[in-house]
């Protein structure tokens, strides 16, 4: 299993196919299964290359080809499966979820960094700042689940044109 560290802010998920090819071998690998419905509601995901909110999510497979329409609480169980897995991210500030780029590691503490302007969101993965808040958590008793840091500000490229 490969761990790799991405702070690259260009390294998203580039190819919406490619990636739900690799997480339905995530899948096959941890014995999950990637049905339909959840294959779907990832490929909208990922094809969107920035947060995809709920609501804008919900329309897309609404209006999605005939048979294949599906109702809101089967979209968002696909969700809470893609959530659980660690195959994407929700970001609670904004109402949004987003591909998670190293699809092949299970449920992970993230800080993701969300600009304002043009609403890029960059995963930060620094093991260091997620095991110092662990740890900080832990010395007061308390017992932390997966969570998501949501950092809000501007981009690289927002911050410049802004100068
Ligand atoms: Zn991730
Ligand atoms: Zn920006």
């Amino acid at each position: 299993m490969s761990r790799h560290t991405c702070t690259d802010p260009k390294h998203h998920v580039h190819d919406a196919a490619g990636f739900v090819g690799a997480v339905e071998r995530a899948c096959q690998e941890r014995g999950l299964r990637l049905t339909p419905i959840r294959a779907r509601v990832l490929g909208f995901i990922a094809d969107a290359g920035k947060p995809l909110k709920a609501y804008d999510l919900l329309e897309q497979v609404r209006v999605g080809e005939g048979a294949g329409a599906a109702a809101p609480p089967t979209v968002y169980r696909a969700l809470d499966f893609l959530l659980a897995n660690g195959f994407i991210h929700k970001l609670q500030s904004v109402n949004s979820f987003v591909a998670c780029h190293h699809p092949s590691t299970t449920q992970h503490s993230v800080p993701f960094l969300i600009c304002d302007r043009c609403h890029s969101a960059v995963e930060l993965e620094d093991k260091h700042v997620v095991d110092l808040l662990d740890e900080r958590a832990r010395v007061l008793g308390f017992v932390p689940q997966a969570q998501t840091l949501e950092v809000h500000g501007l981009c690289g490229d927002c911050a410049a044109k802004a100068a």
